[in-house]
């Protein structure tokens, strides 16, 4: 071997060569034959095998080979501990060897052709924190792999690791559509939103996104060719157009990138391969994002930049002529009666397009438990799976799938008998939730007679909010951004007031605290984009609007003539981490009060709230709470601000834990400052809706709680079990841990003990 050939640079250009080559398999199969050819070649070395543990026997089966016996691929395979491929899978860490032969673990394969390699190099397959398999080089001299070696082979094994993990469901999914394996797909991502969902998919797809296209097969080719046509004639005018344009005003060279843009477009290029899978049965837009992308992959693995930067222009090509195709088609979705959705991303605006009692799932390729959509689906009572990243989903409309919110799975077309029992767990849910609605209008007292105030989060439309805001002592946070989220522009005042005079009278007498606008992190309006690199430490919440007070003053003004005549307007402000800020937007709305006095309108000055949303926050609760009129803690962004982990990222999902000591302390320090200052605290998060949670803040002395509405009735009927001092007792208890699993633990101890029955998931 070259020793020149793994080092440095030429080693990470392998690694990347190989990476890039691997992105087109497409399935597990073709994944590993690449890998064991490619990296034979790059090592140069004489075998390369990996082994792939199949989870259903517990063995490492032997998967693909270069250099043994290929006839016994797939047809042999060693136990967890068997053989030096169990050896290093059990110990996780690479083992290298002169000679193979004289280990005491050595097992010989009959028939393998192993006898003739002594040396021995195998390295564990990892993903996430799991051992997927074990990857393995061999040669004939008796000798040690040298550092190199060891460090190019483990280096490529950790970069593999998704793609194996990735290509082996994708790989079972495409058996399934081609009918030779089992007629199930199970999927797995992160629980968003409890229950169960049986329905249709329907894919949701950003405009002019090539890799969100739903594979359909189409009834008229013709038809779809002709379609196809017209929309490649237009971006050809459109570029015909551009060229007369820069004519003159660019060098001639540069001119003729329009003409090879054209003749990219043209019958001999892209448009005949469209054609051509038209014409086999898939619909223009599924044919032309397969042919582009697979043009985009091929390219991206040129060495030569100049020709990589040629995919990028196949790209632009492609979604031109995509973004004709869906402004000809511009089809108003129809929704099956139960239906699922299904995208990258999900937007507000198509979750409120989806006619109510129709929405029976959400699934999210991105985004995790605390994103925003989690949170809105969880205000809906829609289950919901987050963070699918494995799922293929362009090629699941239409399939009948389940979603089941507790364990964060989707299962595509499962069997008939599993099926059934997905809907006797949908049958024996709503039964569930009818019992506990029914206590939804008892009082939210304690055993000791001690009131905790129990409040709804709201942002939807009031008719959802009617119906299940039932037993709510008014709304602790109006998430005002919704409405902004599902428009087009920005509100006009006269609309913000209509919308928010809807939500006041709804509740009035009972209060009703709005935030003002939130926007930034994940929730950007289509009309006023903000791209940064690290949004949720951006320009997010009130920094956005003390930027645009014009923004702010027509909020807050639409919010006091809303609350005329009513009077039960409270304000809040998210995301402050210095007092100033506070200062700041406190003397805008005073503002914003003076002139609706002024235009004749009787309001009263609301109180102002802070939100408790950042650690800087809690150590200055004490300054705050004096200045304001109540804190209510967002501990969504709490957690993710004090623990350091992403709310929106499903990699570190498992990190995000709302009962983290470090949090637990931060909300007791809160809720001590607020009192000391004399003011009310409440807590506006999610946590405010997991029944042990609620238990642990009233413990904690906290005044109100604001929650999903339909985890409401559950943790009145939690609370309404035990005293307040018996709340105040758990508190001490947990407050002793170190560790948030031990506080979980603790907490469905004590709920248990007093005859709590707790569900998976949320
Ligand atoms: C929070 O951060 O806890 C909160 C209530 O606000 P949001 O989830 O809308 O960011
Ligand atoms: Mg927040």
């Amino acid at each position: 071997m070259a020793p020149e050939s793994t080092g440095g640079n030429s080693m990470l250009k392998s690694l990347r060569g190989i990476v890039q080559e691997v992105v087109t398999a497409r399935d597990l199969p073709e994944t590993l034959a690449i890998i064991v050819r490619r990296v034979r070649e790059e090592m140069d070395t004489q075998v390369c095998s990996v082994y792939i543990l199949d989870p259903k026997t517990d063995r490492y089966v032997f998967m693909a080979t270069e250099g043994l016996n290929k006839t016994l691929e797939g047809s042999f395979s060693l136990a967890r501990d068997e053989g030096l491929v169990g050896y290093v899978a059990r110990r996780e860490e690479p083992l290298n060897l002169e000679d193979a032969a004289s280990h005491p673990k050595f097992k010989f394969i009959e028939g393998s052709g192993e006898e003739l390699f002594r040396s021995f190099l195998g390295v564990p397959i990892l993903h996430h924190r799991e051992v997927l398999g074990v990857l393995v080089v061999q040669q004939r001299e008796r000798r040690r792999f040298d550092e190199d070696e060891e460090a190019f082979l483990v280096t490529m094994s950790a970069q593999l690791a998704a793609l194996i993990a990735h290509a082996g469901l994708v790989g079972s999914y495409s058996a399934l559509r081609r009918g030779t394996g089992p007629r199930s797909g199970e999927f797995h991502g992160i629980a968003g939103a409890p229950g169960i969902g049986i329905g249709q998919v329907v894919i949701v797809s950003p405009p002019a996104d090539l890799k969100a296209v739903p594979q359909r097969a189409c009834e008229d080719p013709e038809a779809e060719v002709a379609l196809f046509q017209a929309a490649v004639a237009q971006v050809q005018e459109e570029i015909a157009a551009t060229r007369q344009e820069l004519s003159g005003r660019v060098r001639p060279e540069e001119l003729a990138l329009f003409d090879a843009y054209s003749m990219l477009l043209g019958d001999h290029g892209l448009s005949g391969e469209v054609i051509e899978r038209i014409r086999e049965g898939n619909w223009a837009q599924g044919a032309l994002s397969q042919v582009v992308l697979a043009h985009v992959r091929t390219f991206d693995l040129m060495d030569d930049p100049y020709i990589r930067e040629r995919g990028a222009d196949i790209r632009d090509l492609g979604r031109r002529v995509l973004a004709q195709l869906q402004a000809g088609a511009r089809e108003t979705t129809t929704y099956p009666p139960m239906c699922i959705l299904i995208g990258e991303e999900i937007p507000a605006a198509v979750m409120a397009d989806v006619p109510r009692g129709s929405l029976a799932g959400i699934v999210s390729v991105s985004g995790s438990g605390n994103s925003h959509v989690a949170i809105l689906a969880r205000a809906m009572g829609v289950p919901t799976v987050m963070g699918a990243v494995d799922l293929p989903f362009t090629a699941l409309e239409r399939e009948e799938v389940v979603v089941d919110g507790h364990e964060g799975r989707v299962l595509v077309n499962p069997p008939a008998e599993l099926m059934a029992q997905f809907r006797e767990m949908v049958v024996a849910e709503r039964i569930e939730e009818q019992e506990i609605a029914a206590s939804a209008h008892l009082p939210g007292v304690m055993q000791d007679g001690h009131p905790v105030s129990l409040l709804v989060n709201t942002g939807l439309n009031s008719e959802w909010v009617r119906s299940l805001g039932r037993g709510a002592e008014g709304v602790g946070l109006f998430r005002t951004e919704i409405p902004f989220l599902i428009r087009e522009r920005f509100p006009t005042e006269e609309e913000q007031r209509l919308i928010y005079r809807e939500q006041l009278e709804a509740f009035a007498p009972r209060p009703v605290t709005m935030r003002t606008l939130d926007i930034g992190g994940d929730k950007a309006l289509p009309y006023f984009p903000i791209e940064e690199e690290n949004p949720f430490l951006g320009w997010r919440g009130i920094r956005v609007t003390l930027d645009h007070p014009e923004i702010f003053l027509a909020q807050v003004r639409a919010m006091l003539k809303a609350s005329a005549g009513l009077g039960n307007l409270r304000v809040m402000l998210p995301m402050i981490s210095n007092v100033s800020e506070f200062d700041e937007a406190r003397a805008l709305l005073v503002r914003a009060y003076s002139e609706v006095l002024e235009e004749g309108w009787a309001v009263r000055m609301p109180p102002v709230g802070v939100m408790v949303e950042v650690p800087a926050a809690v150590y200055q609760a004490g300054v705050l709470a004096r200045r304001a009129d109540f804190l209510s803690v967002g501990t969504n962004d709490l957690t993710q601000y004090l623990l350091a982990v992403d709310r929106n990222n499903a990699r570190v999902a498992n990190l995000y834990h709302a009962f983290h000591p470090a949090v637990l302390h931060a909300l007791m320090d809160v809720v001590d400052a607020a009192h000391r200052a004399g003011k009310p605290a409440s807590v506006c998060g999610e946590l405010a809706g997991d029944p042990g949670a609620a238990l642990l803040l009233v413990g904690m002395g906290y005044d109100s709680l604001s929650m999903s509405a339909p985890n409401l009735a559950r943790v009145k009927s939690v609370l309404r079990r035990f005293t307040r001092g018996q709340a105040a007792e758990l508190v001490r208890k947990v407050s002793r841990l170190d560790d948030a699993r031990d506080v979980r633990a603790a907490i469905e101890d004590r709920l248990r003990q007093e005859g709590v029955a707790l569900r998976p998931g949320r």
